[in-house]
């Protein structure tokens, strides 16, 4: 392409709310034929709800777990973060004795959760099931829950004091309505769509399924995510690879694909790691970033 065609391109790109950062992404991405959608944030509304949190404690009322995960998450940037604090708000009633509990060291581990100590000496872990000592780790009535939460695509979150499983978060996280469509857009475009997610597998499957995505990549950290790309354009020398992310835990992955792509809305480190942004956060964006790109390189040879 002329660079007349890629300042072209780009203005068409500006125009839709299409942020281009260069003519070699602009290239790449007429090329590409493969997209990974990460999934909270990003195929979903990433506004999550909790809809119940169920108890398996003889030590903490549902109440009293609620108000230690919010402690614990209130400074916390993860969107499920702000869910649990906000249904502790909801949940508290007026006669209720405060948690006047402080965090003293926190730490998150992306794609799995956070843990924390509390000044009064308890140590709370919130997160996968990974994260709270893998499935053994987690009584059988709790594992049935969450299982049956997340057939239903609901994101399950443990919720560990002083390594026993207390009690665990059943999350809804609906995907956006414009998702299943442009899954369907893309593959007109011979584009083939897959998930990767640090979610469990049964949650990511039925989200993918939901979108009407057959390839689905759970449990995977910033990193996973990133070594994913590399191996599907080893084993595939022919696949030029897009992903679309929102979030911290995406921009290795942003940064190692072919064309990233961030979610307008999204956290600025995945916004810098990628060559174009969707400025609208509007996911059909995404087959018209790869639209724009066909047509701007279409004519050369
Ligand atoms: P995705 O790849 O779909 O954007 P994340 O990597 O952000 O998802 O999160 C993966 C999983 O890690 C979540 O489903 C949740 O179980 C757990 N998790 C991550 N951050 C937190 C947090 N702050 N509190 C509780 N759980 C968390
Ligand atoms: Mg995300």
């Amino acid at each position: 392409a002329t660079p007349t065609a890629v300042m072209v391109g780009t203005g068409v790109g500006a125009s839709n709310g299409i942020l281009i950062k260069g003519a070699d992404g602009l290239e790449r991405a007429a090329k590409v034929n493969k997209v990974l959608f990460d999934k909270t944030g990003t195929l979903t509304q990433g506004k999550p709800k909790v809809l119940e949190l169920r108890v398996f404690s003889s030590t903490y009322s549902q109440q009293q777990l609620a108000e230690i995960v919010a402690v614990a998450e209130k400074d916390s940037e993860h969107p499920l973060a702000h869910s649990f604090v906000k249904y502790a708000d909801e949940t508290t009633k007026s006669n209720d004795e405060p948690n006047k509990d402080k965090v003293i060291s926190s730490q998150v581990i992306p794609g799995e959760g956070l843990r924390c100590v509390m000044e009064s000496g308890i140590s709370v872990h919130i997160g996968n099931e990974k994260l709270v000592g893998g499935a053994e780790n987690i009584p059988h009535e709790a594992r049935k829950f969450a299982g049956e939460h997340q057939s239903e695509a609901h994101t399950v979150v443990f919720v560990s004091i002083n390594n026993a499983v207390e009690g665990v978060f059943a999350v809804s996280d609906p995907i956006k309505p414009e998702a299943a469509g442009v899954v369907a857009m893309l593959a007109r475009m011979h584009i083939e769509c897959a998930i990767v997610t640090g979610d469990n597998i049964e949650t990511a499957k039925a989200i993918a399924s939901e979108c009407g995505i057959q390839n689905v990549y759970a449990r995977m950290s910033p990193k996973d995510k990133a070594e994913k790309i590399a191996e599907m354009k080893n084993t595939n020398p022919d696949a030029v690879i897009a992903m679309v992310g929102d979030g911290i835990n995406d921009a290795p992955a942003l940064a190692s694909a072919d064309v990233g792509i961030a979610i307008g809305c999204g956290t600025e480190v995945a916004i810098e790691a990628a060559d174009f942004v969707l400025m609208k956060s509007d996911l059909e964006d995404v087959a018209v970033s790869l639209d724009i790109a066909r047509e701007t390189f279409r004519k050369i040879k």
